[in-house]
């Protein structure tokens, strides 16, 4: 089962998918080529489950412009990766304050756990 370490030593579990740790950070400006690109998907794919396929591929595709990112639930920690294959974080960020209490999708652990 893929895992992660957080600088803090928490793991985070890459198995899951969709992972609710997970997100994908893309730069503004790669948002527009793939809003052009999911336009030209609906134009070809009147398939509904083709649809879905290639929009996926479409954001899973390794491209310059979009990251995979993973939260630490216990710290916040955000882990970027280049993409979700990837093994190790190109960076860790820490958050200057955070509030597990208020973030909907963090089950908060005890600190030490
Ligand atoms: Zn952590």
């Amino acid at each position: 089962m893929p895992k992660l370490t957080c600088p803090g030593g928490h793991q985070i579990n890459l198995s899951p998918i969709p992972n609710p740790a997970g997100f994908l950070l893309i730069r503004e400006p790669a948002i527009e080529t793939l809003v052009d690109q999911i336009a030209d998907i609906c134009q070809d794919e009147k398939n509904g489950e083709q649809f879905q396929r290639k929009v996926f591929d479409a954001l899973a595709t390794r491209h310059p412009d979009h990251f995979q990112v993973y939260e630490c639930s216990v710290c916040g920690r955000l882990a970027i990766l280049r993409d979700a294959s990837a093994s190790t974080p190109l960076a860790w960020y820490a958050p200057e304050a955070w509030s597990p209490e208020d973030d909907p999708n963090v089950t908060v652990t005890p600190q030490g756990a």
